[in-house]
């Protein structure tokens, strides 16, 4: 018979997820703190959505011809034979809660933002995995371009802050429905004579997606796009005009952008505004995509609710920590050292009562206590500020010694009842 343990040890992660370890999810809950206060001070209000979705949401929104629908969607038929998926992205299902619960209604716009995990079935490599992490925005019911310009400022904003030291904010312009469909004839003239050396995905998306073809991972290919015309020099006026004002407000909000004339978006719902904000730092492995994100005036529609522009973004967290140190955890700030286990749990528990962290040594088997040398030396390996050492001798007089880890022999007798106001004095 196969013995369990060793079944257990055996078992890991599936491919392209992770667990994230003590040591690293400090960091994630700082940045996720960073985020939310980042977010919050420019109006933006929190969203939970569910893990999993009816599957006909991201095929009606991110499009059939689209990777993350065609290859990269966990899909899954329940009990009752209806077909879920794991959500693959976020904006589709910000657009759905809006539209269920009415917020169409609310005076515009609406400022919605998430964070929390997707799932693509993706090729695993550095920063790109099957589960992921994305802290994303949404706006919903303005068409202005200067709150294209306001998301673009924010995301940049929430980079900077976490301690991203250098990225690009590329923008472009896919043009709407009106100036589109110009566009695609003429890359499609450009492209015509050149389909027998491109790739079989490239091929595929010429008829049903051509504007797809610029967003080809393969390099050979991208070099067949370079002299191809964009989207851009086919503007309709009021397109124009709205990417004039965006160029001008990001300049007045003094974000450096860079225009990439062949950027477009994996994801069929994008309208107008589409940006990235790039890295080449080689911690990204093959990837340089830190956020990515535009506007989608007509996903909204797409779902059957009424004409609603929007814009939106989101920034994968995993790549975004591949370009910060990680820095030392943080432990609590006082080890009580006592060789009663008991009377070491009573102050530990009145002091974290008080607002104040702190921790004991427990011990492993049984009840016997290690000595006070062992736990000192506990304290000091947990980078403890303070030691609470609770002494025979002292408790008689309800008495305990506060030792001061970062000075040697620094130490002074508190009555027990006033230890919290003491710690607060000091630090
Ligand atoms: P890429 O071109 O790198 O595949 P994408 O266009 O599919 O990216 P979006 O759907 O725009 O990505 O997602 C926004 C951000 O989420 C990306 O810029 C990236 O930082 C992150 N992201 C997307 N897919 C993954 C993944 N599989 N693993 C880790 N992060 C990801
Ligand atoms: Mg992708």
């Amino acid at each position: 018979m196969t013995n369990p343990e060793k079944m257990n040890i055996s078992i890991k992660p599936p491919r392209g997820t992770r667990d994230v370890l003590p040591a690293e999810s400090e960091q994630w809950q700082k940045l996720e703190e960073l985020a939310r206060k980042t977010l919050k001070s420019a109006g933006y209000k929190e969203i939970r959505l569910p893990i999993f979705e009816q599957t006909e949401l991201f095929c009606r929104t991110a499009g059939e011809g689209s990777d993350v629908v065609n290859k990269e969607m966990y899909t899954f038929a329940d009990k009752a034979d209806r077909s879920l998926t794991l959500r693959p992205e976020g904006t589709a299902q910000a657009a759905r809660a809006y539209l269920n619960s009415s917020m169409d209604r609310l005076r515009p716009p609406t400022k919605l933002f998430y964070m929390g995990q997707y799932f693509r079935n993706e090729a695993v490599q550095t920063g790109r995995y099957r589960q992921f992490n994305q802290l994303g925005l949404e706006a919903f019911g303005s068409a202005s371009p200067l709150l294209d310009a306001e998301t673009i400022a924010i995301a940049c904003d929430f980079l900077k802050k976490a301690g991203v030291a250098e990225f690009e904010v590329q923008i472009n312009s896919l043009g709407c429905s009106t100036c589109r469909p110009a566009y695609r004839e003429a890359l499609k003239e450009k492209l015509r004579d050149r389909l027998s050396t491109l790739c079989k995905d490239c091929c595929d998306r010429y008829e049903r997606n051509p504007l797809r073809m610029l967003d080809c991972k393969v390099e050979a290919d991208q070099e067949q796009f370079i002299d191809v015309p964009g989207p851009l020099d086919y503007l309709c006026a009021d397109c124009e005009s709205q990417w004039e004002a965006l160029t001008l407000a990001l300049g007045q909000l003094r974000v450096p952008f860079a225009v990439n004339r062949r950027l477009v978006r994996g994801l069929d719902y994008y309208t107008r505004t589409v940006f990235e904000i790039v890295s080449q730092d080689s911690r990204l492995g093959a990837q340089s995509t830190i956020a990515a994100g535009g506007r989608y005036d007509n996903l909204i529609e797409s779902l059957g609710g009424p004409p609603t522009p929007a814009v939106g973004w989101a920034v994968g967290l995993e790549r975004l920590l591949l370009l910060l140190e990680t820095p030392p955890t943080t432990n609590v700030d006082v080890f009580v050292v006592s060789t009663d286990v008991d009377v070491a749990l009573q102050v530990a528990t009145s002091l974290r009562q008080a607002g104040i962290s702190a921790d004991l040594d427990f011990p492993v088997t049984g009840t016997k206590s290690r000595s006070f040398t062992k736990q000192l030396q506990e304290a000091n390996k947990l980078g403890c500020r303070w030691a609470v050492i609770i002494g025979e001798n002292e408790l008689a007089k309800n008495e305990v010694a506060l030792k001061d880890m970062r000075i040697k022999g620094l130490q002074i007798s508190v009555p027990i009842a006033d230890l919290p106001k003491k710690l607060r004095e000091l630090t």
